[in-house]
């Protein structure tokens, strides 16, 4: 592997990440390319070249890309977590209430 830039063959989920501020009443749907399916599954990864050890990428996921997002993240060593969406959600609730 001589070609060190990581592709995605997902769209980004938006220009200001996922985690931005201003999310619309929409429920969100999956991260993998022309499915429109509700998102179930958040798949959360960290690029150490360009991330932080600490930064949380995420893609959203159906029931049916859940496997193919997570294994094409765990085949270049990024993937860090898979969880439901709802409790990716609860999560990140109780760290903003504190
Ligand atoms: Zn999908």
């Amino acid at each position: 592997m001589s070609s060190s830039s990581f592709s995605s063959p997902f769209p980004p989920p938006g220009p200001s990440g996922p985690s931005g501020a201003g999310e619309g009443p929409e429920s969100p749907i999956c991260s993998a390319k022309g499915c429109r399916a509700a998102a179930v599954w958040v798949v959360a990864w960290n690029n150490p070249k360009v991330h932080t050890p600490e930064r949380r990428k995420t893609w959203l996921a159906c029931d049916e890309h859940r496997e193919h997002l997570s294994s094409f993240l765990d085949m270049r060593g990024f993937l860090k977590d898979v969880v439901r969406l709802t409790e990716w959600q609860e999560q990140e609730g109780r760290q903003e209430k504190g």
